[in-house]
């Protein structure tokens, strides 16, 4: 028999993300959205891994099913690991992406030092009592230019260690191989193996 899991999110490209990753499993994904009255949480804990529970516990308390939530974070050696739990709202209560990028260029401009690496944190909360934890982390640095037209946020900054690309010049699936939520995921679908055997 199937087992329902929602996602506590809105964003349609991350549901995708996880829903191909869980193809192969007997899992009904529903997300956020799906329930209308769930509640917004504020992301405002002082960790990504604070966040991720407070998000997940919220959505199972509300839907009485299993939740999983993310928290993401681009943590720049440089600046002490700043933007981090921040990076959304780097530059502003309301910045967007490409202001958030405009703001990490300019901090960084005449830093030799722009190693950096994103760090993802899962948070699963399959009923009242009971949480775990996935981690997925990408080392890499960051241009003084941004260049590719692909992923979102910080990506077009980002080269990953190894490559010469950045993330917004990878293909999704090369991105999703080596990225910090394609790590996380993995570590929760490697838990998800297990775990679906005792329900
Ligand atoms: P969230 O936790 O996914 O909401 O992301 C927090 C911040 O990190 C936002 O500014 C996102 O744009 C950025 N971010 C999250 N994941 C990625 C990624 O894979 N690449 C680039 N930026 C990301």
């Amino acid at each position: 028999m199937a087992v329902a899991l929602v996602l506590a999110t809105r964003n349609p490209g991350k549901l995708a993300e996880l829903k191909a990753l869980l193809e192969a499993f007997p899992v009904v994904l529903h997300a956020a959205s799906d329930f209308p009255g769930a509640p917004e949480v504020m992301e405002d804990a002082a960790t990504l891994e604070g966040n991720a529970v407070r998000k997940a516990r919220a959505l199972q308390e509300y839907t009485g099913l299993p939740a999983l939530a993310d928290d993401t974070g681009l943590e720049v050696e440089a600046l002490g690991g700043q933007p981090g739990v921040h990076s959304a709202r780097f530059a502003g209560p309301q910045a967007t992406d490409a202001e958030n990028r405009a703001h990490l260029l300019r901090l960084l401009e005449g830093v030799t030092n722009r190693r950096a690496r994103f760090r993802t944190v899962l948070a699963f909360a399959p009923d009242a009592q009971t949480l775990h934890l996935f981690e997925g982390v990408c080392s890499g640095y960051i241009l003084e230019a941004e260049r590719g037209q692909g992923g979102f946020g910080y990506d077009p900054l980002f080269v990953p260690e190894g490559y010469t690309q950045t993330f917004a010049e990878l293909s999704l699936e090369e991105k999703n191989q080596i990225s910090h939520r394609g790590q996380a995921l993995r570590a929760f679908a490697r838990f998800l193996e297990q775990w679906l055997n005792k329900v």
